[in-house]
């Protein structure tokens, strides 16, 4: 009887069986968990180290002892706490982003070109994180009280520069970005951009199979830096339906502004995980002052201070993005329904997807909770293989952004 009442209520748009995890995809899972944890918990203790062991305060006075001016000292403790905390993180990023991954297949990325990408990152963090710390250490000087609210607002204005500036200017440093290099697959392509009302020269392929075997595509930048990039690896394990319903996926993203509203969800974020990091770090920082070897935030010896709190603050509150993520990408996976209307070739893209970034299509709740910004792969295959308005002559959601129809 249920299977029946089932039957009525949600017609099949398609009937594409999730496939069971593999064996490897499980053990890159749980091992993927117990590095997660690892990984969480030394992200913890390595700013708490520099707190415990008194070394930043030290670190301050040899910068104030050097730097003379106020923002070469900053640069100068900035440099020294990267190249320090670059040390003590090095094993775990080695073993996580080289050894891991061939270990399990799926990087292509030889040794030599990923110390290069490292270092290449480094330097790149190091450059961008002095040209804008000193905004929050004025703050800070200037405004003991009220810096969390200026230093929000302050924040949200630096991640516009770097959403604006990422495409152009850091990306192509890792990697090659052009035109699609198969015009057939373009002009589809193209062909569903206009019907989703963007323009052309919007979608870039980037030589990701340099690097690794997985399968990806996404949206970044804004105003005139605004683009879809597919991933080359996409393109060769991906039939040209597959690929159409990802890019649709894509577009929706592009259309539905989900890069504003990620900024706008962040910068509410950055509100509260501010002004949580201002009330604890007082706190901290007077009753351990004789321990850290600092009397007063707006010496740039507080940085581990404020990085552990902002991490801890970050992390108690990543359930909420990841709901915030998810549902976001759910939609995006509506609109590329709703514009391509193949099931099928969706729910077949999910499960190319799964298989080549050896994914777990059911994983835990906890999982789902703390780690998941995307829906699980499974809930994404049953969405494709139920939702077809179109087939029953019911309204789409984003049929006003569809053009010529
Ligand atoms: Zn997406």
């Amino acid at each position: 009887m249920l299977e029946i009442f089932a039957a009525i209520t949600t017609p099949e748009c398609a009937n594409v069986a999730v496939p069971e995890a593999t064996e490897q995809a499980i053990r890159y899972y749980n091992s993927g968990n117990v590095l997660w944890i690892l990984e969480q918990t030394w992200g913890l203790i390595v700013p708490l180290l520099f707190l415990l062991w008194g070394l930043t305060g030290k670190m301050s006075r040899f910068a104030h002892q050097w730097g003379k001016k106020w923002y070469f000292v900053i640069v100068i403790y900035l440099a020294m706490f990267l190249a320090i905390s670059q040390l003590l993180n090095f094993p775990l990023d080695f073993y996580a982003g080289y050894l891991r991954q061939h270990d399990y297949g799926l990087s292509t990325q030889s040794l030599g070109r990923w110390f290069e990408n490292y270092g290449k990152g480094l330097l790149v963090a190091f450059i961008s994180v002095a040209a804008f710390i000193w905004v929050f250490y004025l703050l800070l000087k200037k405004s003991p009280r009220r810096w969390w609210f200026y230093g929000s607002l302050a924040s949200i204005g630096i991640m516009f520069i770097m959403m604006f500036v990422q495409p152009i200017w850091i990306d192509p440093l890792f990697n090659k970005f052009g035109p699609m290099q198969d015009k057939k697959l373009e002009e589809k392509i193209l062909n569903l951009a206009a019907k989703a009302g963007i323009q052309d020269g919007r979608v870039f392929e980037v030589d990701k199979s340099q690097d690794t075997k997985m399968l990806n595509a996404y949206v970044i930048g804004f105003g005139s830096t605004k683009r879809i990039v597919l991933w080359d690896t996409t393109i060769k394990q991906m039939s040209t339906n597959e690929i159409l319903f990802v890019m649709g996926h894509e577009m929706g993203h592009y259309i539905l502004h989900h890069v504003w509203w990620g900024m706008l969800y962040y910068g509410a974020l950055s509100f509260v995980i501010f002004y949580l990091t201002y009330r604890s770090a007082n706190y901290l920082m007077h009753r351990y002052r004789q321990r850290f070897g600092f009397n007063n935030l707006s010496d740039i010896a507080s940085l581990p201070l404020l990085l552990l709190l902002i991490s801890i603050f970050v992390l108690l509150t990543s359930p909420l993005t990841n709901y915030f993520t998810r549902y976001v990408e759910h939609e995006a996976d509506r609109f590329g329904l709703e514009i391509t209307q193949n099931n099928k070739a969706a729910a077949e893209a999910f499960i190319v997807l799964q298989q080549e970034n050896l994914a777990i299509p059911r994983p835990g709740p906890i999982f789902k909770i703390w780690c998941s910004s995307h829906p699980p792969l499974g809930e994404r295959i049953d969405f494709c293989n139920s939702y077809c308005p179109w087939k029953r002559k019911e309204p789409l959601k984003y049929s006003e952004y569809f053009q010529n129809e």
